[in-house]
């Protein structure tokens, strides 16, 4: 059938998670966050205590995954893994440490394949990640790669982790973020790369209105 996606890829930080809930409130389409798929899967390893060096054991973990994103009764998206709420836990460094990980096996990628396209529903979806536009939604009409400078994002992280009242090191947080980009950027099988035809929008001195709004227009000449 011929449901629009909008997919929205880049690295950690870049503001991915937030414009993408927008642009999907905005149109009120279906939302996928794809890195909470990979995020799940990490605190999944853990609950199961398997290696995250080996690929072969991951695969049915990634397969039969029992997860369940909800909206609880005070509005929140909740996530929940085999019956246990995991939504704070899995915004942890090191779980997204070990998701990106996991994330660089092909079999437990693939894996993950179906359960990512089965959130394409009427009347349209909005995706974010790594390789929604080139490798989960090829056919999307509307890709937008969106990044931000290393420092950006560091700065952005340190803040919202602080709001939480987490005490941690700026420059932790940077070393954190390069190594994730250097793992995610150079891995063998979906890198993080724009797509063909992607809108490119560098939010580093950006608002995430401003950035909404570039994405919502870009939309509007594509649909
Ligand atoms: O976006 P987020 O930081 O939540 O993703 C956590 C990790 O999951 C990323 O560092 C990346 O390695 C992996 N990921 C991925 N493909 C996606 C989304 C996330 O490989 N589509």
């Amino acid at each position: 059938e011929n449901i629009p996606v909008i997919t929205i890829d880049g690295p950690s930080g870049a503001g991915k998670g937030t414009a993408a809930r927008l642009v999907a409130e905005q149109l009120g389409w279906q939302l996928l966050d794809s890195g909470a798929i990979y995020r799940v899967l990490a605190v999944a390893t853990q609950y199961h205590h398997l290696s995250v060096e080996e690929e072969e054991p991951l695969i049915p973990i990634a397969a039969h995954l029992d997860v369940q994103f909800e909206i609880s009764s005070d509005g929140e998206s909740r996530v929940i893994l085999e019956g246990e709420d995991v939504t704070d836990h899995i915004r942890t460094e090191e779980i997204g440490a070990i998701a990106s990980k996991v994330a660089a096996f092909p079999r437990v990628r693939e894996a993950l394949l179906r359960r990512q396209r089965a959130f394409k529903v009427s009347p349209g979806l909005v995706a974010d990640g790594r390789d929604m536009g080139t490798v989960v939604f090829t056919d999307a009409p509307v890709k937008v790669f969106l990044t931000a400078s290393a420092e950006e994002r560091a700065q952005r992280r340190f803040n919202q982790l602080k709001e939480k009242g987490f005490d941690v090191k700026i420059t932790r947080l940077l070393d954190d973020i390069r190594q994730r980009d250097e793992r995610d950027q150079s891995r063998k099988v979906a890198p993080l790369v724009p797509a063909e035809g992607a809108l490119i929008v560098d939010s580093t001195e950006l608002s995430i209105d401003e950035v909404v709004g570039k994405i919502l227009l870009f939309a509007n000449e594509k649909l």
